[in-house]
């Protein structure tokens, strides 16, 4: 049998001896090749566009020659105003890129040598950057499976058998529920959304699956909504996983590793932030068959392309 992608050398091209053995300037030239990849890591000033700059080396900035702007590296993008130095923001994105099924924040905080707050916010900015790669505004093509798994929301039992409650009972859940909805791309792209209830998936499919591709389903009765604009292909779970060929295993898969990643890693997930690992698991799952050393690449690359988060811009300074 031929030998699995993941066990194979050239899935390994990037480590963190190599990352700390080429040291903090190494670290800085890479996030500057991937800031300015058209001009050859060369500073490009982001207020008036000009390609020349003076070069204040001692603090690492740079002033426009043009408009006399002053900025770095990572001005306006997700790492603005970052302390990390670059080496350790490298050596996280290796792990976070290793780490399949995510990584928690306790252990990327241990590995860095950081307060457990920063690998937080630096771990979501990154997903955040993961985001603008999953939700690119382009519709699925081709065949797409939908299909729905809930999250979060546990309702403990009491200790007592007659204390306890019936949790199937609306009244009795939690409203911390939700649920991933995910339409994925047979050979292709995965797209989740956070949703109430599974029913809103069939308006989340109207908004991003191609008319003229064809969908798969499971046998709930709200996806009979989706015969109306696409051809469906319906399996029913309670009598077999695959019919003929029918089936919505890809779907299936990614959420195997929201799942894994959630009980594993993370073990709760507040609903507020369930959308960033549902596009975390959702970017490893794409990404399932390229080498470490490019994700590490696309990872930095996007981070480089990402603006300043809206939500995670001085995170712990405001009341939490
Ligand atoms: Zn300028």
């Amino acid at each position: 049998m031929a030998q699995h992608f993941l066990l194979s050398a050239e899935s390994r091209t990037l480590s963190l001896r190599t990352i700390y053995k080429a040291g903090e300037e190494a670290a800085y030239r890479t996030f500057c090749d991937m800031r300015w990849p058209e001009t050859d890591g060369e500073a490009v000033c982001p207020r008036c566009g000009c390609c020349e700059a003076y070069k204040i080396t001692t603090r690492r900035k740079f002033k426009c020659k043009g408009c006399y702007h002053q900025f770095s590296v990572t001005s306006g993008t997700i790492f603005a105003s970052r302390k990390m130095d670059f080496v350790d923001l490298l050596a996280a994105i290796c792990i976070l890129v290793n780490a399949s099924k995510g990584v928690s924040m306790i252990q990327l905080s241990r590995d860095l040598d950081c307060q457990y707050k920063t690998a937080f916010v630096l771990a979501h900015k990154l997903r955040e950057a993961m985001a603008s790669e999953i939700h690119t505004g382009e519709v699925l093509e081709g065949h797409v499976e939908i299909d729905g798994a809930y999250f979060g929301g546990h309702v403990r039992p009491e200790n007592r058998k007659e204390d306890r409650k019936d949790r199937r009972l609306r009244e009795n859940r939690s409203n911390r529920r939700r649920v991933v909805v995910a339409l994925r791309e047979r050979q292709g792209r995965t797209l989740p959304f956070v949703a109430m209830g599974e029913d809103e998936g069939v308006a989340l499919a109207v908004e991003n699956v191609d008319r003229m591709a064809s969908m798969s389903a499971d046998e709930a009765s709200h996806w009979d909504l989706l015969h109306d604009a696409w051809p469906v292909e319906r399996v029913n779970h309670s009598l077999c996983y695959s019919d003929h060929g029918k089936h919505t295993n890809m779907v299936e898969s990614y959420f195997s590793r929201l799942r894994r990643m959630v009980v594993g890693q993370h073990h709760h997930v507040s609903p507020q932030y369930l959308h960033q690992y549902a596009n975390h698991a959702a970017w490893l799952e794409d990404n399932r068959r390229t080498d470490n050393g490019t994700l590490a690449q696309i990872m930095v690359s996007n981070a480089m392309g990402s603006p300043v988060s809206r939500n995670w811009k001085g995170y712990w300074q405001r009341a939490v």
